[in-house]
């Protein structure tokens, strides 16, 4: 029986995560869950799964959980997703946090030598070369829980396999692939979360509209295979069939193939790397399916460009990228600002800032809150 803590156990890939969990209760335990503001979910998960410990964002949600649950270990806000990470008793840490919050943990875990399972985009993009490093130093496996990623992991066969030479990350190409710039402009958040194949969470789901999130997992895939940005590649495929590709060095390519399902990306990295009958079992049709493949078109998705560009810079520029997108993303989803405006504030602040080449884990933190706060004056 492995033992899991889940941060971010009430969002989406938490909530999936509980659900794999729940078809093989005989494999694991949840020793922790951790949230953010999604307090009633959180109560109706602590009843079911019975944690030792929790983690919430803020103290007063922490008050009326030891009020109603006295036997609970209640901690709060960034310092207590660190004590969760410290524990002993656990083999597998869940990062399903968003944002930031959990990069602190997630090392803190590292050095406690536990396997992550990372669905979280932001620690790899903004701290890949600091959490990488650590995970060498401690010999602690990353396992992605982030479709592309795993399918990378499932073709690989090893983290490292020596024939592998390009890496190819599939991309569904969003709501808006076969619409104009000129119709792109006029799109609300509404339009944008209409994603044809995932169903997500909405920060991402407006990142698969722009195709950032396609420009982050090529960031995520250089830091856990440890591939130059060059071989790594984009293709469009609208089916969501193939979740990406390994092209080897007599040019074989092996595919993974399935729903598109989060349930498998989740499972893998918790069962990994055993496979184990789960929810998505039998659930595949292989008959009449059509796969396309394009190529993606980078001047009607300029922050791919973009991104990809930042990417090979390094340093702290995937941070303000990331940092200045997400905080554009939430603009537009709170009706502040058009579609479109999402690029017109990542660019600029891309231009804006300077870049740092190898900065410390405190000098990408501090970039990330400034750029935030610039953006809200
Ligand atoms: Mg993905």
């Amino acid at each position: 029986m492995k033992n899991i803590i889940i941060l971010g156990s009430t969002g989406s890939i938490g909530v999936q995560t509980l659900e794999v969990i729940d078809k093989l209760k005989d494999e694991f335990s949840v020793l922790a869950i951790s949230c953010g503001l999604n307090i009633e979910l959180f109560k109706k998960q602590i009843e079911k799964y019975k944690p030792k410990f929790v983690c919430v964002k803020n103290s007063e949600h922490a008050k009326e959980l030891e009020g109603l649950y006295p036997d609970l270990n209640v901690l709060y806000s960034e310092s207590g997703l660190i004590e969760l990470a410290k524990l002993r008793a656990y083999d597998i840490l869940v990062v399903a946090t968003s944002g930031i919050v959990s990069v602190r943990a997630v090392l803190e875990a590292i050095k406690n030598k536990k396997t992550i399972a990372l669905a979280n985009k932001e620690t790899l993009v903004m701290a890949g070369d600091i959490v990488t490093k650590a995970a060498k130093e401690n010999n602690v496996l990353i396992l992605p829980i982030d479709s592309e990623h795993s399918a990378i992991l499932q073709c690989l066969n090893n983290l490292a396999n020596p024939y592998a030479k390009r890496l190819w990350i599939t991309a569904s190409g969003g709501p808006f692939l076969n619409n104009s710039r000129d119709e792109m402009k006029k799109f609300s958040a509404n339009d944008a979360l209409k994603h044809p194949k995932w169903n997500m969470g909405k920060k991402i789901t407006i990142d698969c509209a722009t195709l950032v999130n396609k420009g982050l997992e090529v960031i995520e895939a250089h830091h856990l295979f440890n591939f130059d940005y060059e071989n790594i590649k984009v293709v469009i495929h609208p089916q969501s069939l193939v979740h990406s590709f390994v092209e080897f060095i007599d040019g074989s390519y092996l595919a993974q193939i399935g729903n598109p399902s989060m349930h498998i990306p989740i499972q893998y990295a918790l069962t990994y790397p055993k496979r184990l009958e789960g929810i998505e079992s039998d659930s595949f049709n292989l008959f009449n399916k059509k796969m396309e493949f394009f190529e993606p078109d980078y001047k009607k998705f300029p922050l791919l460009a973009l991104t990809l560009e930042c990417a090979k810079l390094g340093g702290v520029m995937p941070a303000i990228l990331n940092a200045a997108n997400e905080a554009a993303v939430y603009k537009f989803l709170n009706g502040e600002i058009k579609f479109l405006d999402i690029e017109r504030i990542v660019f600029n602040a891309v231009e804006k800032y300077d870049n740092i080449k190898t900065p410390a884990l405190d000098e990408i933190f501090e970039i990330d809150k400034r750029v935030r706060s610039d953006l809200e004056k």
